[in-house]
């Protein structure tokens, strides 16, 4: 379980200060998935940061499992629970090869090497990548280098898995790969959040926050946030492909309210 009491975060610098979290509150229970949307600069990487204990509050509070990140003797815990995968798969590769890099962690935690050989196959199995496990990363794509450092995250064994625009910098066959992992983490039990400005990805989150200057404007299902077109459209948002159709549809046909799915949109029209 995560909760943050009216979080905050100020950068400070010689130029003045930036107000980049304000006042959030939350919980996310264990074993939830919560896509994070906001325009740029609404704030989701610091929030993302806050998680294990990056960046510290300015005011305010975060727990990961009840542990406060501005207790120093809790940093440790709160990062062996709290794994990251960022939005540039070339500035997370650390090592050479393949493998060297999934087990880079590991190392770090001190665990024998017969252990860290089992973790290391067993998370580049999980992302179907120990085929390459002798590569040097620099031969793969982006969309192979993302599933890396996952596969480093996976090794690591953390209950919550942050995801800041891991597909951001991905083609349309790397996005989906992504997606379908991040999906399968979260079957498997991890607490996954994952930050997006690809609109479908959030839909398949169970909860979406919506954040813009630093607050937490809207907190709802995909269906309750998407659905709601003119209040996504009135905050600078896409919706969902079909989401969009079945609103332009609506003006010929009748169709039932809410519909959020392709599958759903296909149904309604037969
Ligand atoms: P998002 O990820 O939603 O685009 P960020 O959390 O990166 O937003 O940034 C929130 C705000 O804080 C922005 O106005 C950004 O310019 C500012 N900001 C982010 N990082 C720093 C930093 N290291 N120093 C000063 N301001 C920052
Ligand atoms: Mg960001």
């Amino acid at each position: 379980m995560i909760r943050a009491e009216n979080l905050r975060h100020v950068y400070k610098s010689s130029s003045g200060n930036k107000v980049a979290l304000d006042g959030v509150t939350f919980s996310i229970g264990a074993g939830e998935f919560v896509a994070i949307i906001g325009t740029n600069g609404s704030g989701k990487s610091t929030l993302a940061k806050h998680f294990n204990a990056l960046l510290l509050p300015t005011g305010g509070k975060i727990f990961i499992d009840e542990l406060d990140t501005t207790q120093e003797e809790n940093i440790w815990r709160i990062r062996e629970n709290v794994g990251m995968v960022f939005q540039n798969p070339d500035s997370e590769i650390v090592a050479a090869i393949v493998e060297d890099d999934v087990a880079f962690g590991l190392e770090n935690l001190g665990i024998e090497p017969a252990q860290i050989r089992e973790r290391v196959d067993l998370a580049l199995d999980a992302v179907d990548m120990n085929d390459y496990k002798k590569f040097a990363p620099s031969k793969l794509s982006g969309g192979q280098k993302q599933r890396i450092a996952i596969a480093g995250v996976i090794a690591m064994q953390t209950k919550i898995i942050v995801f800041d625009e891991p597909t951001a910098m991905l083609d349309p066959l790397g996005r989906r790969e992504i997606l379908s992992m991040v999906k399968k983490l979260h079957a498997q039990g991890k607490t996954i959040i994952y930050i997006t400005h690809f609109m479908e990805e959030a839909a398949a989150a169970q909860r979406v926050f919506v954040m813009e200057n630093g607050k937490i404007i809207l907190d709802g299902t995909p269906r309750e946030i998407f659905t709601n077109v003119k209040e996504m459209k009135r905050l600078g948002f896409d919706v969902p492909v079909a989401v969009e159709l079945a609103e332009r549809l609506r003006k010929k046909f009748k169709l039932p309210p809410k519909i959020l799915t392709a599958e759903e949109l296909a149904e309604a029209l037969r």
